[in-house]
C-alpha cells in the first residue's frame, strides 16, 4: 500500500478579495505531497504566497478552493473543535517574530500551548524544561524573555512548539530577524529535530543557503510551485546532540500513530479542562484558549467541492 503522506494540497488556491473588482490571487491551485520525517523547504520571493500557503496548511485560514488534506481527513470536513484541537496539538507554529509573552518565564512561554490538555502544572513545567533542554537552552529556565538573545528566544519558541507533539513543525521564516550566527544555530536546530528526532518540518525561507539541508525543494514564484528539487543527498551539518532527548517524550505519546484522534478525545480533552480549572494555582497567569469559548455542536465547513471544477480549470502545476 502506498505510504499516507502526512500532509497533502490539492489544488489548493486562495484569492485576497479588496475590494469591487480587486483580488489579489495569493496561491493558484497548488499540489503536493509531503511524507514523515521530511524536511521541506518552501523558498521564493516576497509575495509569492508562503505564508499563505502554510496558514491554509494549519488551518488558520480556509483555501478559497481546493483542499488540505491531512493524514488523509479533509481539514474542511473538521468541526471547528477539530480543526482547533489541530492547530493546537498537531502543528507546532514558529514565526519571524517570536511571540513570547514577556511577562511570563520561559518555562511558562513553553508550557503555556499546554495549559488546557489537563496535564498537571508540576508536570507541565516539568515537560517545558525538558524542551528548553532539548534546545539547548537548559540553564535559562529561570530567565524572562528579555534575558535572551534573538535566537534564544526563538529557541524557546521553537521548544514551545514541540509542547503537544506535534505531527508537523512548521517554521515560518524563522531566522528572518536574526544575525547569521543565530540563524544558523536556529537552522540546525530545525535540522536536528528532522534528523535526530524525525519530527516533519515545513521550513519557509527565502535565503538560498539553507536549501542544501533540506530533502525537498519547493520553488515557489507567484503563487505557484514553480518547481520541486530533490536533494538526493542532503548537506550534512554538526546536528544538536540535545535534541536526542526528545525521544524521550514520545512514550506514551503516539506522536506517529496514522489514527487521527481527534473525535474521541474532545470529550476526554473536555474533562481534563474542567481539572485543570479546578486545579486552582497559578492559573492567573494562563491565558484561556480560544477555542474554549467556543459552541459545542459546530456544523463542518461548507463543502468546497462545487469550486473543484474552477481549479481544474486552472493550470497544472508542473513537479
Ligand atoms: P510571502 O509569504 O511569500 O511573502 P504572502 O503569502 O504573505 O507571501 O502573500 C502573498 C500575496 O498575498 C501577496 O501579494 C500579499 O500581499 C497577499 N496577501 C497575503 N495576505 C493577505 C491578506 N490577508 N489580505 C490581502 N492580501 C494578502
Ligand atoms: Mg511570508
Amino acid at each position: 500500500m502506498a505510504k499516507t503522506p502526512v500532509i497533502k494540497a490539492v489544488n489548493l488556491s486562495k484569492t485576497f478579495k479588496l475590494g469591487k473588482d480587486n483580488e489579489i490571487v495569493a496561491l493558484h491551485s497548488v499540489n503536493f505531497e509531503i511524507y514523515s520525517g521530511e524536511l521541506i523547504c518552501f523558498f521564493g520571493p516576497s509575495g509569492c504566497g508562503k505564508s499563505t500557503l502554510l496558514s491554509m496548511l494549519a488551518g488558520l485560514q480556509p483555501p478559497t478552493s481546493g483542499e488540505v488534506i491531512v493524514r488523509g481527513k479533509n481539514l474542511a470536513n473538521y468541526k471547528k473543535k477539530e480543526l482547533s484541537a489541530y492547530r493546537r496539538e498537531k502543528i507546532g507554529m514558529v514565526f519571524q517574530q517570536f511571540n513570547l509573552i514577556l511577562s511570563m518565564t520561559v518555562l511558562e512561554n513553553i508550557a503555556l500551548p499546554m495549559a488546557f490538555g489537563g496535564m498537571k502544572r508540576k508536570r507541565r513545567m516539568q515537560r517545558a524544561l525538558h524542551l528548553l533542554e532539548v534546545v539547548g537552552l537548559g540553564e535559562k529556565k529561570k530567565s524572562v524573555p528579555a534575558d535572551l538573545s534573538g535566537g534564544q528566544q526563538q529557541k524557546v519558541a521553537i521548544a514551545r512548539s514541540l509542547i503537544n507533539n506535534p505531527w508537523i513543525i512548521m517554521a515560518d521564516e524563522p531566522t528572518g530577524n536574526l544575525d547569521s550566527k543565530s540563524a544558523d544555530d536556529v537552522i540546525k536546530l530545525l535540522i536536528s529535530l528532522s534528523r535526530k528526532s524525525k519530527r516533519t518540518v515545513i521550513l519557509i525561507t527565502h535565503n538560498p543557503d539553507y536549501l542544501q539541508y533540506a530533502d525537498r525543494v519547493f520553488r515557489m514564484k507567484d503563487g505557484r510551485i514553480d518547481k520541486i528539487d530533490v536533494n538526493a543527498k542532503t548537506t550534512k551539518v554538526e546536528l544538536v546532540d540535545s535534541v536526542s532527548k526528545l525521544d524521550k517524550l514520545k512514550e506514551n505519546e503516539n506522536s506517529e500513530s496514522e489514527e487521527p484522534i481527534f473525535s474521541s478525545e474532545i470529550g476526554k480533552i473536555e474533562d481534563e479542562k474542567k481539572e485543570v480549572l479546578s486545579e486552582g494555582e497559578d492559573e492567573s497567569n494562563e491565558i484561556p484558549a480560544e477555542e474554549d469559548k467556543e459552541e459545542e455542536n459546530v456544523e463542518p465547513r461548507e463543502a468546497l467541492s462545487e469550486k473543484e471544477d474552477e481549479s481544474k480549470e486552472k493550470e497544472e502545476i508542473k513537479q
